[in-house]
């Protein structure tokens, strides 16, 4: 794959957009998280330290920190300078003029709902975080991405439901559009319609990681199971579990509710599959796991 796209150097984007000073209060608002852009931090090379070793400190690859650091010469840092460090191994991208960040992301065969979200669910970002390494031109592409239409839900053997009852769709997954105002995003879950107090129940055992109100999604509960998934649970009216709790199928963990930002209108349990790559914790379509 060629890529065309200019790489836009870190320095001056630090200058043009303020960045990690710049903390978009949106993100909290609607429940996604801060951009990636914002998220950066920086690292005062020690004596004795070495590219790899910092790269493998923050989880990251030698390459992203290269490609992020003009001032890394042949692999080599200096003690005393500041290395930027992004949240995940990616690159910087400016948007070209007269194209989207949905054609960025087709670009560089990046999901564009994981895009979306690294991105801090903005809708015309001039400037992107690209995740994954699909810009190596040498890396093996199945070991960074999840491709859009990959079957990797067979590999993984979650197969629950978190109602006590069968439910009716209120809102599918995926790309979706307001009939109100006709704008188009993405839904990253399944909205299960049920009765307000309706028990919430985990899909399969885990550990809770998240369980308090969160933006957009209200009430929220997320539990992490085996094999690099996760499940979440959105606009509970109240939460049953508390972080670091241990649980197993069926287990409750609050009620369904009407809190945050729905995206029916009718009472429903928020329902999300997400599993873990190098774009992050990616949504699923939960069809392929909900079974009753
Ligand atoms: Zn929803």
């Amino acid at each position: 794959m060629k890529i065309s796209y200019r790489l836009f150097l870190l320095s001056s984007l630090i200058t043009t957009v303020g960045l990690t000073s710049t903390l978009p209060t949106h993100a909290q608002a609607t429940g996604c998280p801060a951009p990636a852009l914002s998220r950066f931090q920086r690292h005062k090379v020690l004596r004795g330290e070495t590219l790899e070793k910092i790269a493998q400190r923050y989880n990251l690859i030698p390459e992203t920190l290269i490609v992020m650091n003009p001032n890394v010469n042949n692999g080599r840092v200096s003690v005393g300078s500041e290395l930027q460090i992004p949240p995940y191994n990616g690159i910087v991208v400016e948007v070209p003029s007269g194209q989207t960040w949905r054609q960025v992301a087709a670009q560089y065969k990046v999901r564009p709902d994981a895009m979306f979200e690294v991105n801090g669910c903005q809708t015309n970002p001039k400037i992107v975080f690209v995740p994954g390494l699909n810009w190596l031109p040498n890396r093996p592409q199945t070991t960074s991405v999840i491709p859009a239409n990959s079957n990797t839900q067979s590999r993984i053997n979650i197969s629950g439901y978190p109602l006590a009852q069968a439910a009716s769709v209120g809102l599918a997954y995926g790309w979706q559009m307001n009939p109100q105002d006709g704008k188009v995003f993405f839904h990253s879950g399944v909205d299960l319609l049920a009765p307000l107090g309706s028990p919430v129940e985990a899909i399969a055992p885990g550990n809770v990681v998240f369980a308090q109100e969160q933006g957009s999604y209200g009430n929220l509960v997320i539990i992490n199971h085996a094999g690099g998934m996760q499940s979440r649970y959105a606009q509970l009216g109240s939460i049953k579990v508390k972080v670091g709790q241990q649980v197993n199928t069926g287990d409750v963990l609050g009620t369904v509710g009407t809190t945050g930002q729905p995206s029916s209108k009718e009472p429903h349990l928020h329902f999300e599959m997400r599993s873990s790559s190098s774009q992050g914790w990616v949504a699923q379509d939960p069809k392929g796991y909900l079974n009753r």
